[in-house]
């Protein structure tokens, strides 16, 4: 990955959002507050603007996670920021490969555990953030383009499983077991988030 391919992800990521916005909101309506959508879309939006020199993977990660942590309001933005500003800090460089990109999103995934103290099936991001990085680190001698798209299916099946979780972190977590049958709406914008990696880099 070089550093135009991360702007490029970040480009893709926003339109997708913008795109998907009524459907992450729908499914923060059915268990959250009805801002995921909504929430995403301004944090997305405003890095795209901020991405004005693609030259270093770093920056454009490090400008991206900071500009989530101060425009997106909610659970999501310190968490998504975080994400993103752990991968900028590893990535001080101008092309990473499927190893090095791989090492820093375990780093970052850990990060985001950390803060927002989700575990393995508390039904949040967290389900789709550990596959996802144990898939991309396990496919990465097989090439970024291979290691992104078996993180990409990772994420798709994860996000999936969410739905048959009880929500113990998060708003979601005040219906119980009320929220068992609903995907969780991080789990969702995870997805969408490396389905667009793997499309930018193929
Ligand atoms: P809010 O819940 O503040 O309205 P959003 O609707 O933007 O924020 O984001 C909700 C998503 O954030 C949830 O679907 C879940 O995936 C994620 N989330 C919430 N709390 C946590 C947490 N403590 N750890 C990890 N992810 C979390
Ligand atoms: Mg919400």
């Amino acid at each position: 990955m070089n550093a135009e391919n991360a702007c490029d992800w970040i480009r893709l990521v926003a339109a997708r959002v913008h795109e998907q916005r009524d459907v992450l909101t729908e499914l923060d309506r059915e268990i959250g507050d009805g801002d995921h959508g909504t929430n995403l879309d301004r944090g997305f939006s405003a890095a795209m603007t901020k991405l004005d020199e693609c030259v270093d993977v770093g920056d454009v990660f490090l400008a991206t996670g900071r500009t989530l942590i101060s425009v997106v309001g909610g659970a999501s933005g310190p968490l998504y920021g975080t994400l993103f500003r752990t991968l900028g800090r590893s990535l001080r460089t101008p092309d990473a490969d499927a190893a090095a990109f791989g090492s820093a999103l375990q780093a970052a995934v850990e990060r985001v555990e950390e803060l927002g103290g989700a575990r393995p099936g508390d039904k949040t991001m967290v389900d789709v953030l550990l596959p996802v990085a144990a898939a991309f680190s396990d496919a990465s001698e097989r090439g970024f383009a291979e290691a992104a798209r078996a993180a990409a299916m990772a994420a798709e099946k994860a996000a999936d499983a969410t739905v048959q979780m009880r929500a113990r972190k998060g708003r979601a977590s005040y219906l119980g077991e009320r929220s068992v049958g609903h995907k969780d709406p991080g789990a969702a914008s995870t997805a969408l988030v490396f389905a667009a990696l793997a499309d930018v880099v193929s």
